[in-house]
């Protein structure tokens, strides 16, 4: 299925990139790949041990969200009131936790008593209190306690913002217990997490304040940090993951009936969406493109994240790659993308080029800073520029529903 959504009206059909640099577009277009999303959602659905909720601040798009729900994810973790009405008006009938640690009373409230909103986390006694308050003192709450846990096998730490220390998890997990119909146990690890072990050691974590506690705990959930594939940071397969987080499960001293969970959100919509650019300027090696810090590049800008790019030039160029690095089109010197990015020696103004792997905290973190960035979005069915379920005998089984 090619199907246009946008104003550029130059075809009604594409199937690569390549040719949509053809149509020479002015803005910034977004492309995205349903199949790529209902694949990764299928694969945790299918593989994962236990239920996938899916953190929709990676990308609340209402299209991803539908693909997600039609590929089995029911649950959906929130962090806002507004991401609790988004997935609410998006997806009637899907199960919302919220899972920000830190909440607005008022929105506890409004997500318990209007959309029917059950499980809540937190991580000390005054939001314990807090989310008691806005329900009224309900009966039927999941309370999931999040313990902080190292970020070190991480690319981006999670480590000091959220999470009750080891010492103080003990009360906690008490005065939650006496307060909840079921008790869990949540962490972060980080987002991308460069190794199982990461899971492991957060689990040997949760072990102990079980231990400490002496409490019967229902849910234990392993957050996201599910690494997707980026240039220089391969992970190993997702298989491993699972199969790590499952044997230490296994391994807690947890009642039989209790729950495992995860919350990935990168994992699932990293290869949604990709970009393609238009370079404005080139200065020596530094290349003058028209979306950057402000658009879909905030990582690629502030954290150094290094996304797959690829020429859109036909013929291919024949010139080898070198290193370059973009500027974004705002008149701000942070707007500014180190990469390195490889491309063709002889790239040049004038040049499209696709940037890849932006479907998670890419297109999700957009502004309209000094009038740039667009909307223009347009569906393919080709393969994104890198996936972590192709190859080998990843592929999903094809019994499944697609799209
Ligand atoms: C951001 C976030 C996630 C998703 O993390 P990924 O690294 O994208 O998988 C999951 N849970 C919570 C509580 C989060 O804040």
């Amino acid at each position: 299925m090619h199907k246009h959504h946008n104003t550029l009206g130059l075809a009604s059909t594409v199937s690569t990139a390549v040719e949509i640099a053809k149509l020479r577009p002015v803005q910034p277009v977004t492309l995205v790949r349903p199949h790529a999303a209902s694949r990764a959602a299928r694969f945790f659905v299918e593989k994962f041990p236990g239920r996938s909720l899916y953190a929709v601040k990676a990308n609340p798009s209402p299209e991803l969200l539908q693909i997600l729900w039609d590929s089995g994810i029911t649950h959906y973790d929130v962090a806002s009131i507004a991401e609790v009405r988004l997935v609410s008006r998006t997806l009637p009938q899907a199960t919302l936790c919220f899972m920000h640690p830190v909440k607005a009373e008022e929105a506890i409230h409004d997500a318990y008593f209007n959309y029917g909103c059950r499980t809540f986390s937190l991580d000390s006694l005054e939001e314990l209190d807090k989310i008691l308050r806005a329900t009224e003192h309900a009966t039927d709450l999941t309370l999931c306690v999040r313990l902080r846990v190292s970020s070190e096998h991480s690319k981006l730490s999670l480590a000091s913002k959220f999470g009750c220390a080891p010492h103080e998890a003990k009360e906690l997990l008490f005065a939650t217990r006496q307060a909840a119909d079921a008790l869990g146990i949540c962490f972060h690890v980080g987002s991308q997490a460069m190794t199982p072990e990461a899971y492991a050691n957060a689990l040997e974590r949760v072990r102990a304040a079980i231990v400490d506690a002496a409490v019967t705990v229902d849910v234990i959930d392993v957050g996201g940090g599910f690494p997707s594939t980026y240039p220089g940071m391969e992970p190993p397969p997702l298989e491993h993951y699972f199969e790590t987080i499952h044997r230490a499960f296994e391994s807690l001293p947890v009642s039989y009936s209790s729950e495992l969970w995860a919350e990935p959100g990168r994992a699932l919509c990293a290869e949604y969406s990709s970009l393609v650019v238009r370079v404005e300027r080139r200065r020596g090696d530094e290349l003058y493109i028209n979306d950057g810090a402000y658009g879909a590049l905030f990582d690629a800008a502030h954290i150094g994240w290094r996304f797959p790019v690829q020429l859109l030039r036909e013929p291919d160029s024949r010139a080898r790659d070198v290193e370059f690095s973009f500027y974004g089109p705002t008149c701000d010197d942070m707007d500014h993308m180190a990469g390195p990015f490889m491309l063709p020696a002889d790239t040049q103004a004038g040049d499209y080029i696709e940037i890849g792997m932006l479907g998670a905290y890419g297109c999700a973190m957009r502004t309209a800073f000094n009038g740039f960035g667009s909307d223009e979005t347009v569906i393919m069915d080709d393969e994104p520029m890198a996936s972590l379920y192709v190859g080998d005998d990843r592929e999903v089984a094809s019994n499944v529903v697609t799209l």
